[in-house]
């Protein structure tokens, strides 16, 4: 049976350093080698990702675990916790993202064996998006101490305290595979009747099996199947279970390839002139509404579909947008089981004083752009579409876009808006936020700088993702690390205030972020604000998140002004990075000047003068005591 080992780090890539200098990237290997060696006294085939010091990327040693395909993989490391507190030393592991099968069972079983014999109470299994883990059937990734704990740095120096903790993992791999390798349940037929699953070496006894979420007793175990009867119109069937010594096998799933998720719809029709917003609401067979996501697929027999839902929306939605002259259409309906041929009627007609049209932004529809004419308002809908009073001047506005004019509009005509957005590059990222809340004594100025922070980030069209609040202990760092590594975000941020300063910082050795904090920078420096720092932390933002991530330490009791200015102007170098083409102060100057009248303006003071920032963040000016103005963003103070 083929083990993998995969000493973390190594060559240019040291890892952790002990207070003394030892490095994690030698304590790994020296690990792996007595671990090697144990196994292979035991029978098994034992491979090193690098069995001397050599820098390793990790797609290298996935490319290594992917030709070898074992049966187990392992990687050993010796960190540090997510705040780097020397105080704490403990055993972690981490299983794969999906945090089933019997990757699962390993580092549970990992986890009891290092609190047995050392004591402490372990942190995991939890589950962490590496791509290393997703190698084999057996896969997870150890840190059995902490190098930067000055006690733990002592011990690892020995040699005997290395082969002892070799024995520990020892200890916990033999036990999990003395049951093979094999723990896959695999369908050998699916009859109208039943369903035939071979059978592994499973105790009878853990056995689960559910029909749609339901557990279901109608089961036989014969000498090599599971068969399972079902009822009629069924969805899924998921069994579980483990083999007689407690491990988990891989779950088995398996959808009817029959079933009819949806029996009827309803239809309403809202028309603008030659654009007809078709909504059918579609129902299950228990007269419920259709799930949301289930893909559709829509097709019209005259008339164009300009746009429609890909998927079923909310209370069972389906929104079509059909442009066409006919009065009477056809639209065809399917989704996998189901189809439907609809006709779509005219209700009614476009009076003469009005038009209509589709809102876009950035290529997507724009729902909720409010257009203002000059007796009143209306917004637009589903799909963008609206039908408005005609006048000479109708104004399409919309929070992170340009606005625009539509000029003398005809009537009876359709009108494709296109919105610009503001900040193109911003736009639906993913951000989430992290309000550290440790200090109880700062707390306040974490908080409003946060929420500030949030609403300038909504405002640029970024999706900030909720606000984790962090508080004292250990007890939701499991929660923290999940909600990272399963929200995936373009950008994490944690704001904390631990010293009375503004500094932010960028992650040990992370190129990406320290390119944003270098625009952010930037900005600060030309509104001559000095008090910025930008430093390399080791902190993690929580354990083993993936992507770019920023420390931002605010000083205490921060004003509101400050959080303002601090959060736009932070605001400001992540649009500067993200952007696909950088804003330019020639750009904003042409495209800009009409959109000062139709905003407010936010004052804040700074050390000399004031700061206007509008609330549709276009553009900044810095009037000083002698009336210099400075433009933002551009490339070049214009003073
Ligand atoms: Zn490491």
């Amino acid at each position: 049976m083929k083990i993998l080992i995969d000493p973390g780090h190594g060559g240019k890539e040291q890892g952790a350093v002990g207070p003394t200098g030892l490095l994690e990237k030698d304590v790994n290997l020296r690990v792996a080698y007595f671990l090697k060696t144990l196994l292979e006294n035991d029978g098994f085939e034992v491979f090193l990702t690098r069995t001397k010091d050599v820098t390793l990327t990790l797609k290298e040693r996935v490319e290594i675990a992917r030709k070898l395909s074992p049966c187990l993989f392992l990687s050993i490391h010796h960190n540090a916790n997510s705040e780097r507190n020397t105080h704490v030393n403990r055993f972690e592991v981490f299983v794969p993202f999906e945090f089933e099968g019997p990757s699962v069972s390993l580092g549970r079983k990992l986890a009891e064996v290092f609190s047995k014999h050392r004591g402490q109470i372990p942190f995991g299994p939890m589950p962490a998006r590496y791509t290393v883990l997703k190698s084999s059937p057996f896969s997870v990734l150890v840190e059995p101490g902490y190098i930067i704990n000055p006690d733990e740095e002592k011990r690892l120096r020995s040699d005997s305290y290395l082969k002892e903790e070799a024995k520990l993992l020892y200890e916990g791999i033999k036990w999990v595979l003395e049951d093979g390798c094999n723990f896959r349940l695999t369908l050998k037929r699916h009859t109208p009747r039943e369903i035939v699953i071979s059978r592994k070496d499973i105790n009878i006894a853990s056995l689960e099996v559910t029909i749609d979420d339901t557990s279901w007793g109608h089961y036989t175990i014969e000498e090599e199947y599971i068969k399972v009867l079902y009822p009629a119109s069924w969805k899924k069937l998921h069994i579980k279970g483990t083999t007689p010594k407690g491990i988990e096998i891989f779950p088995f799933r398996y959808t009817n390839p029959e079933y009819v998720p949806i029996v009827s719809f309803s239809q309403s029709v809202r028309e603008f002139g030659n654009l007809k917003l078709v909504h059918l609401s579609f129902f299950d067979n228990r007269g419920e509404y259709a799930k949301r996501g289930l893909k559709v697929r829509i097709k019209a027999k005259n008339g164009e579909v300009i746009k429609s839902s890909d998927t079923v929306e909310e209370r069972g939605s389906v929104y079509i947008l059909l442009k066409t002259d006919i009065p009477e259409n056809e639209i065809e309906v399917s989704f996998k089981g189901f189809q439907a041929i609809t006709n779509v009627h005219s209700i009614e007609d476009l009076r003469n004083d009005e038009i209509a049209g589709i809102v876009h932004g950035g290529g997507l529809p724009l729902e909720n752009t409010l257009i203002k004419h000059e007796r009143g308002y209306t917004i637009s809908g589903k799909l963008g579409v609206f039908k408005t009073e005609v006048d000479d001047n109708i104004t399409f506005l919309k929070k992170g876009y340009y606005p625009f004019y539509l000029v003398s509009p005809e009537p009876k005509e359709n009108y494709y808006v296109e919105m610009r957005p503001i900040f193109p590059g911003i736009s639906r990222k993913r951000i989430l936020l992290r309000a550290s809340m440790k200090n109880t004594a700062h707390d306040g100025s974490v908080q409003m700088f946060s929420s500030i922070f949030k609403n300038v980030l909504l405002s640029g069209g970024a999706l900030v993702k909720d606000i984790i609040t962090e508080f004292p202990g250990w007890d939701n760092e499991p929660y923290i690390v999940h909600k990272t590594v399963s929200e995936k975000p373009d950008l994490a941020i944690k704001v904390q205030s631990k010293e009375n300063r503004l500094i932010l910082y960028h992650y040990y050795r992370d190129t990406d972020t320290l390119e944003i904090l270098k625009r952010i920078s930037s900005y600060f420096y030309k509104l001559d604000i000095p008090s910025l720092e930008i430093k390399e932390s080791s902190d993690y933002f929580a354990i083993h998140p993936s992507g770019r991530r920023i420390i931002i330490n605010i000083p205490f009791n921060m004003n509101r002004y400050e959080a303002h200015l601090y959060s736009y102007l932070i605001f400001l170098g992540f649009e500067h990075y993200f952007a696909d083409e950088p804003l330019t102060l020639e750009k904003l100057e042409t495209e800009g000047s009409f959109v000062r009248a139709e905003h407010d303006l936010l004052t804040i003071p700074v050390k000399d003068g004031y700061i206007h920032i509008p609330t549709n963040i276009l553009k900044l000016k810095l009037f000083t005591e002698e009336q210099t103005c400075i433009h933002l963003p551009d490339g070049n103070s214009a003073a």
